[in-house]
């Protein structure tokens, strides 16, 4: 039984069950709910071999309530319209719940990536750029891409300089695209933001001992049992603060060519390594071979971490997932219907719309910086150096007791742009856990922590409106 909804009808559920749970008037809710634009755009490019290669590309622009708009550039063979509006819609909700400043947006074109040579890709990039450009679907003030899955800094390399190129008069023109390379005016720290966000949102999780109870564990990261979906930039990510700062056991690993398990655990980098030398996760030391990369997402463990594509669980496999927590890192990973059945069990499912909000929460960071025009931490980290060193010598002259020299260094120190970074992510993953459990606490058992993340969404965007005086 395959998933008979498309992702963009699956996120309408999901919404529709949540706006159910709020008192906004039905027209508002549509307005909500519907894609404000998408665009499809057919566009030539020569290949390396000379011959010509027609793209498929999408924009969709979600949600115009805040400007500019905000979302991946994803290149897969899953890419089409109803796949964008899903993603797009997703963004919306997801800047809500964190409060990011941004209306939704995602676009793709539909390529394999990987049959594709890098020139060809930068032509592909850059050709995507302009059409955005000539339709109004791109700019620091209108509608900000950044990378998803199949792209990456390089990509976003490519977008921000063609968009310069093309509007040199813009002084804003590094805003036009987030997750650059730093040389690029992109942001310390944004290359790893979302599996850093998965992490800092986990421990909070993690941290509660009653909700923990509730689920039949124990408080805390340290020994949990993940098993992670997808090694990617997210999935990788997540994968190595879980295991270095949160000392949790990775049990489990699942990518395209199958899946292992090990039950003492597996060394993130030493499995990337491996992967790197051989091409596959298979054949890791120590770790067993499953019989297909499906049976991963089925590994015994306590936390289970799609992060991939949509719809890779669904009632099809749902009734074998033993995890108590699964994260959704991916956007779209557990259908709606398997969600519920989940909800039913028991199983603790922290929503994408949360749970992956790192990855736009540093780029709203990067646009600043872009907009600012200055690194952050530049202007206070000397001074704040020197206020803390006056401080401790006024401690040491007032009290007599001298701090070492490692003392001093350890405690006046100036933030730099990753800490900053870090601290504003750490700072937003926990805030919005908090406000998406209180409304989850509230439905005192009628709705999940995915319906209960909506309705703050909701309820944010629909504020936007009534301020504006759209309502009754
Ligand atoms: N693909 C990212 C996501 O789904 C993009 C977020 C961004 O705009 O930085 O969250």
């Amino acid at each position: 039984m395959s998933e008979p909804l498309t992702f963009f009808e699956q996120v309408n559920r999901n919404f529709d069950k949540a706006a159910a749970f709020t008192s906004h008037p039905p027209g508002i809710l549509e307005q909500i709910k519907q894609i404000n634009s998408v665009i499809h755009f057919v566009f030539p490019i020569k290949r390396d071999d000379g011959s010509v290669a027609v793209m498929h590309g999408w924009r969709a622009e979600h949600s115009h309530h805040k400007l500019p708009t905000k979302g991946g550039i994803r290149y897969a063979m899953t890419v089409n319209e109803d796949e964008v509006m899903a993603l797009a819609a997703l963004m919306t909700y997801k800047c809500a719940i964190v409060n990011v400043p941004f209306g939704g947006a995602t676009g793709g074109v539909r390529i394999a990536a990987h049959e594709y040579s890098e020139s060809e890709l930068e032509r592909i990039t850059r050709r995507f750029t302009f059409e955005l450009f000539t339709k109004n679907f791109i700019g620091p003030g209108l509608d900000v891409p950044a990378p998803d899955f199949g792209t990456g800094q390089r990509e976003m390399a490519w977008i921000a300089d063609t968009y310069a190129t093309l509007a040199p008069h813009d002084i804003n023109a590094a805003g036009c695209v987030t997750a650059k390379p730093v040389s690029e005016g992109g942001i310390e720290g944004r290359a790893e933001a979302t599996g850093r966000g998965v992490f800092y949102a986990l421990r909070e999780v993690c941290s509660i001992a009653e909700d923990m109870r509730a689920i039949g564990l124990t408080a805390g990261l340290e020994g949990k049992r993940v098993v992670v979906q997808g090694l990617g930039n997210v999935g990788y990510h997540t994968a190595k603060f879980l295991q270095e700062d949160g000392g949790a056991l990775i049990v489990g690993a699942a990518e395209h060519e199958g899946a292992i398990a090990k039950r003492g655990g597996i060394d993130v980098e030493a499995l990337m390594a491996h992967r790197l030398a051989t091409g596959s996760i298979l054949g890791f030391e120590g770790a067993t071979d499953l019989a297909s990369r499906d049976l991963g997402l089925e590994v015994d463990c306590d936390i289970l971490i799609p992060a991939a594509l949509e719809n890779a669980i669904t009632m099809d496999n749902a009734p074998r997932i033993k995890a108590k927590i699964i994260a959704e890192a991916a956007n779209g990973p557990v259908s709606s219907t398997a969600s519920e059945a989940f909800f039913e069990r028991g199983v603790l499912v922290l929503p994408d719309t949360y749970v992956n909000a790192g990855g736009v929460t540093v780029s709203y960071f990067e646009w600043l910086k872009n907009l600012e025009h200055v690194q952050f931490g530049r202007l206070e980290k000397r001074f704040d150096e020197q206020s803390a060193r006056r401080l401790l010598t006024a401690i040491e002259h007032a009290t007599g007791r001298g701090f070492s020299d490692q003392e001093i260094s350890s405690i006046a120190r100036g933030a730099e742009e990753i800490d900053l970074v870090n601290s504003g992510l750490e700072e937003t993953m926990i805030e919005a856990y908090h406000t998406v459990r209180e409304i989850f606490k509230r439905g005192g058992g009628a709705y999940d922590l995915r319906a209960a993340s909506m309705i703050g969404a909701i309820d944010k965007v629909a504020l936007a409106y009534k301020d504006r005086g759209i309502f009754p």
